[in-house]
């Protein structure tokens, strides 16, 4: 059985780009199929699933960047395969190095600036969004990288979707009226516009970011979700690399 792997069809494009968004289903004996650190399951099947996961998209395990995602706003740019602490977005340039986000609600964003060969990933929930982790990272690799505004592709990965994001007053209120809907006592965030408004104000083209419509909190057969499992969450996670 080989893994159910989620792609944008804006990345695919590109036949020197390696991406995908691990889910629910990857092996035949653990239908779960948890790729993350920080869940219930055993490491050893953690490692066994990320090996069955890498080998689907012919990944060289030793070529992987890992994070330790804290929901902050700092990035990393990175040249050698390694594990960076307490980040929540990697960029390079580097060809055949892989970098991951880990996820299970949180959008997880993959990039790729195909004039200036620079790839990224950034993990954004509603922390993340509220800090503006992406709008950094990007804003960093337009100023020091010479990221090209027109030539750059987005893909924001599936994450919990506006309808099903709610939050109370305290969480609604850091962020801009327009992406905030009343629901009953609740309140809901569309944190994937939220994003998109941040490339949007620094010129990018709407066209350029591919949003997934899949909803993480409602896709229970596929996809994992925190709200949703708890503590029994397991973690899917997304990569993009350069051949
Ligand atoms: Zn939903």
């Amino acid at each position: 059985m080989k893994p159910v792997i989620i792609k944008s069809y804006l990345l695919s494009q590109f036949s020197e780009i390696v991406h995908g968004i691990s889910t629910k289903i990857g092996s035949v004996n653990d239908f779960n199929f948890n790729l993350g650190n920080f869940s219930n399951q055993q490491n050893d099947i953690k490692e066994k699933n990320r090996k069955i996961f890498f080998d689907a998209l012919n990944i060289d395990l030793k070529r992987v960047v890992y994070q330790q995602q804290v929901h902050s706003n700092k990035f990393t740019l990175v040249n050698e395969p390694k594990l960076e602490k307490e980040n929540d977005a990697l960029i390079t340039t580097q060809k055949n190095l892989f970098l991951v986000v880990t996820i299970a609600d949180c959008i997880p964003i993959l990039f790729y600036d195909r004039t200036n060969q620079i790839i990224g990933v950034v993990h954004a929930g509603w922390r993340g969004t509220y800090s503006k982790i992406l709008l950094s990272t990007i804003e960093f690799a337009i100023t020091e990288m010479k990221l090209s505004i027109n030539d750059t592709f987005f893909y924001f990965g599936p994450s919990i979707c506006s309808n099903c994001f709610e939050v109370d007053e305290d969480v609604a209120q850091l962020f801009d009226s327009k992406f905030v809907k009343k629901k009953e006592k609740k309140f809901t965030v569309d944190l994937p516009q939220v994003n998109l408004n941040y490339l949007m104000k620094l010129g990018f083209n709407p066209s350029n970011v591919h949003i997934s419509r899949l909803c993480t909190f409602e896709c229970s057969s596929l996809l994992h979700s925190y709200r949703r499992d708890k503590e029994n969450s397991g973690r899917m996670i997304g990569v993009i690399g350069i051949r």
